[in-house]
């Protein structure tokens, strides 16, 4: 079962909005790419998990803040004997395995990944620690993109190729003994804990003043679009959408660039490019937001 699904992450949809509004620095870009690369990769494996029909419960995702670091965990199958931490890596290409590193054929060396699906597992174990929680946790490094490949790789368990993906899902299927309520309240505490205000810390600098104002197509992320009464259709792929959604949807992206601006009929009309009525704007605002009324106006949060 699945407790928590996967969505882009806050990084993924600031940078996405960014790509489409202002001109990204080269390694912003990459940033961005790298983003869209990680989450074809994520999607690849949770198809291959929900298809194996496994038995224990599913936290896709999981942010956890403290006062000085976070860990981001890719996937997390909480089962009755214990858990599993999957670190999913999309790279392509072919490395070398040297003295806990890889290495690229240019020979630029990435971060070890097992090293790192360590550090959370440890990092994981002790949390659980403090609730209560002695559960056994074992890692996993995921190489999901079938054209990878390592040489001089040491024997290890904890990496698993695409290829062994199948094979590695349905080998648990036949061990995993069933759920049960102790796992399911540790499952509950665990998706709590999720940060979702979190936001990274390397994000480019932007103004309000500086981004391309106007609805963007929530498929291919383009300004052009036709309009009918109730309906926007966009030019380039023909998606459509109620404008009052499409309004909606534009308010949360303003929300996620602008969290310390006050939400005001005003500033979306602008951030929507002036393309909808602030009358059809307000009743957006108010019906799914609170409304304040202050000395300067009314705003909404
Ligand atoms: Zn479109």
């Amino acid at each position: 079962m699945i407790l928590k699904e996967r969505t882009k992450s806050i990084n993924h949809l600031l940078l996405e909005s960014l790509n489409y509004r202002m001109d990204l620095s080269f390694n912003e870009k990459i940033l961005y790419e790298n983003q869209i690369k990680g989450l074809k990769g994520e999607q690849l494996f949770d198809d291959c998990m929900n298809d194996s029909q496994l038995t224990g419960l599913i936290i896709n995702d999981l942010l956890i803040s403290t006062r000085d670091t976070h860990f981001q965990i890719d996937s997390l199958l909480i089962t009755a004997d214990r858990i599993y931490l999957y670190e999913v890596k999309n790279y392509s290409g072919t490395y070398h395995y040297r003295d806990g590193s890889l290495f690229s054929g240019s020979g630029h060396a990435l971060q070890d990944p097992l090293a790192q699906a360590d550090r959370k597992r440890a990092y994981l174990y002790n949390l659980l620690l403090n609730f209560g929680y002695q559960t056994e946790i074992t890692s996993y490094v995921v190489y999901i993109n079938p054209d990878f490949y390592i040489y001089s790789l040491p024997s290890t368990r904890s990496i698993i190729f695409a290829g062994q993906l199948p094979k590695h899902f349905n080998d648990l299927v036949k061990q995993l003994p069933n759920a049960t309520d102790r796992i399911a309240a540790l499952g509950d505490k665990l998706v709590k804990l999720h940060d979702y205000n979190f936001r990274p810390a390397n994000l480019p600098e932007y103004t309000f003043d500086q981004l391309q104002k106007g609805i963007l197509c929530p498929e291919c992320f383009s300004f052009r679009h036709t309009a009918s009464r109730q309906f926007r259709l966009c030019s380039d792929c023909g998606h459509q959408e109620k404008i009052a959604e499409a309004i909606h949807r534009s308010i949360g992206e303003f929300r996620l660039l602008f969290p310390a601006v006050d939400l005001t009929k005003d500033f979306i009309y602008e951030w929507c490019g002036r393309d909808c009525s602030k009358s059809r704007i307000q009743v957006v605002l108010k019906s799914n937001y609170h409304t304040h009324f202050a000395g300067r106006g009314t705003y909404y949060s």
